[in-house]
């Protein structure tokens, strides 16, 4: 196998034996697989376009199966399998309907390989369409093709989430269909590549606004809310991941039985949503990033549901406690199919003991996505020209294992008085639950939301950037990155594709990245790694 997608690959260059996520080889091959098929699938939806074939099941699926290889998603091979299958299922069948309306299809590659009958056998097709051995003989190309299909990983999650809640855009469907399609080319010049990896950026802000809009016109705009850290004493669920949708039916379905529903990781926003809170039984959060649930899941003294990624291999003392839904899978975790029955979860919450007694733990705030932010920005941009804001930070993204992300927590506790802290992501569990105080009734550390919700950060800097009749790359604004896997490379493309500068990028930069497309992005856009909280704060403020 070999796999580098994420920043924890093995020796900050690829995982090899087994990935560090606990990806095993087997399941590498089928995902590389997978990938493989859906680019063949996506040559043929391209020419079925063209010939005004468009079926909605194909574009659907195009970006659930991406989603699926995501980091952290789906660790099953017979789940995994059978996307493959229903790719190559899918792709059979638009093909006859491309030939019958004078379509020319492609006479080779993943349009027409003949899937093998035996796991066994796919395994062994994996195996020879893996990263390296598809690799392009110039490693910039072949460096811009992989940041493309993360960036396009990324895109595939937010759509799928859209979609859940009735959102589409066939702009973002085509270009997943063009991008994979894409990477079988060898004409395409470099440049050509650079313009394709940032017009994934430009997709993923559509893609953003698009589940922004989805959320909102469900759940209404989320609003400052205190969220407890404690328990309620009583029978509890912990629902983790991104699917509003699924939080949502959970809370349906435990109405009125005694049982409580926490967040966990980046489901915390959820507290922040008008039909969200509504529900009396919504109670709080429990634990941090998705890297500790090994060690907070063994406490948790209910049922937990993984909704989508981060899935770390469940362990023995709670997998009877733990389900699967949607594209999230763990061989010998029960899944909870698309019928939506959590009957199982709630069976399971009621035969566990709960919490045995009420906890307090402290609250945190959540609820300050744009429309809050925005509803304050009088109040901000008045502070700003009084001298009582200095400056902005977004310290945002994900939160992972490596001890160089300590960065984080110490930079916002150094990061001076008289600044505000934007913050999204999970990320956010490095310094969540500090105390920072406000500066005029402003809390100094507002969060923003999941790391999707970059888009409301991006329309709060659009609109401060407006009030002070500048350019975004001229606010008194630093982007300070934590990245992990490849929602966050996508959004990485997006903040790119809109010429923002000056990111700060860690803890490691890409391993996929080669030496040239880096030092393209450092000279275009002085992109660069983080160092130690005291120098770049020194650098930032001066
Ligand atoms: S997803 Fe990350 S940890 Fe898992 S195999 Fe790939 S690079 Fe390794
Ligand atoms: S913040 Fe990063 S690691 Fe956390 S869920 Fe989002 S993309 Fe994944």
């Amino acid at each position: 196998m070999f796999c580098y997608q994420c920043e924890q690959t093995a020796k900050g260059t690829g995982c090899e034996k087994i990935g560090i996520c606990g990806k095993d080889p087997e399941t590498a091959a089928l995902q590389d697989l997978l990938i493989y098929t859906l680019k063949g699938l996506s040559q043929v939806a391209l020419i079925g376009r063209e010939k005004g074939i468009n079926p909605k099941e194909v574009n659907v699926f195009i970006a659930e199966a991406t989603f699926s290889t995501l980091t952290n998603v789906n660790f099953d091979p017979q789940a995994v399998a059978e996307l493959i299958k229903k790719a190559v299922e899918l792709r059979d069948e638009l093909k006859a309907q491309v030939v019958q309306a004078g379509g020319k299809l492609p006479v080779n590659g993943p349009a027409n390989f003949k899937l093998a009958d035996s796991l066994q056998g796919m395994i062994a097709q994996g195996e020879e369409h893996g990263i390296l051995a598809e690799k392009d003989p110039d490693s910039d190309i072949h460096s811009l093709k992989q940041t493309l299909i993360y960036g396009l990983k990324g895109i595939a999650a937010y759509a799928d989430h859209a979609q859940i809640l009735g959102q589409e855009d066939d702009r973002v469907y085509e270009f997943l269909q063009r991008g994979l399609a894409a990477t079988l080319r060898s004409d395409l010049k470099l440049e050509e590549w650079i313009e394709m990896v940032l017009e994934a950026g430009k997709i993923n802000l559509l893609t953003m606004e698009l589940l922004d809009r989805a959320n909102t016109s469900t759940y209404g705009h989320p609003v400052p809310t205190q969220v407890p850290l404690g328990a309620k004493k009583g029978k509890a669920i912990l629902v983790s991941g991104h699917d509003l949708r699924d939080l949502e039916l959970i809370l349906q379905q435990t109405e009125g039985k005694g049982i409580y529903v926490y967040t966990h990781g980046e489901m915390l926003p959820c507290h922040g949503y008008p039909e969200l809170k509504k529900y009396p039984h919504f109670y709080g959060h429990y634990g941090t990033a998705w890297q500790n649930q090994q060690k907070e899941f063994a406490q948790f003294p209910g049922a937990i549901v993984m909704t989508t990624n981060c899935i770390q291999k469940p362990l023995d003392n709670y997998k009877q406690n733990i389900f699967t839904t949607g594209l999230v899978a763990w061989p010998g975790v029960t899944h909870i199919g698309q019928d939506k029955d959590f009957g199982p979860v709630i069976k399971r919450a009621l035969e566990l003991e709960g919490f045995a007694q009420d906890t307090d733990k402290g609250t945190v705030m959540v609820g300050f996505a744009r429309n809050a932010v925005l509803s304050v920005a009088d109040k901000v941009i008045a502070a700003v020209k009084a001298g009582k804001i200095r400056h902005f930070f977004l310290v945002g993204g994900c939160d992972g294992a490596r001890p160089a992300r300590n960065y984080y927590t110490e930079i916002v506790e150094k990061i001076p008085q008289d600044c505000l802290i934007l913050t999204l992501g999970c990320g956010k569990f490095k310094f969540f639950d500090k105390q920072l105080g406000d500066i005029d009734g402003i809390p100094r550390l507002l969060d923003l939301g999941q790391c999707n919700d970059a888009y409301s950060a991006i329309q709060i800097a659009l609109a401060l950037a407006k009030a002070f009749d500048c350019e975004v790359n001229d606010l008194p604004l630093s982007l300070i990155i934590s990245w992990y896997e490849q929602k966050a490379v996508a959004i990485l493309l997006t903040l790119l594709s809109l010429g923002i500068k000056d990111i700060r990028l860690g803890p490691t930069l890409p391993a996929f990245i080669s030496p040239n497309v880096l030092d393209y992005l450092v000279k275009n856009y002085n992109i660069k790694p983080i160092s130690s909280a005291e120098e770049d704060l020194k650098a930032i403020l001066g």
